[in-house]
């Protein structure tokens, strides 16, 4: 994680998400890559217009527009804004999955699958506690 160019401590990531009013798990789940119960994040069937964003730095991640009802309890998206995510070969759990995290602060977003639907092929299986919604 030394990379991204935004650092921070762990003490001051924790500051800045109670800040934000971040749910409680998005701390172990941006800084410690651990996942949501499906279907318990808030935006799991949220399908208000705007935009989507890094909870922790307010990265843009993805439009609403892109967002669609994958039906395995967390925020799927299609598509993500360019150069917004970076993929990391993820060797956990005895798979070999995609890890996606924010380019700029590095926090764990979720994976990305190739079982997405039309035009991409492509499923970004969120955490909702790593993202935060912007309306228009
Ligand atoms: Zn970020």
């Amino acid at each position: 994680m030394s990379d991204y160019p935004i650092q921070k401590t762990d003490a001051e990531w924790q500051a800045v998400l109670a800040e934000k009013g971040a749910e409680p798990s998005a701390f172990a789940v941006t800084r410690h890559a651990h996942t949501e119960r499906p279907f318990t994040g808030k935006y799991e069937a949220v399908w208000a217009d705007g935009s989507y964003h890094c909870i922790c730095c307010g990265n843009h991640l993805f439009d609403a527009g892109t967002k669609f009802d994958a039906g395995c309890g967390w925020p799927s998206f299609w598509k993500a804004v360019p150069g917004a995510i970076t993929e990391i070969v993820d060797r956990s759990h005895g798979m070999v999955r995609t890890e996606t995290v924010c380019s700029q602060c590095g926090a764990h977003l979720g994976h990305v699958f190739e079982d997405g639907p039309t035009p991409t092929g492509l499923r970004y299986c969120m955490n909702s506690a790593a993202l935060e919604h912007l309306p228009e």
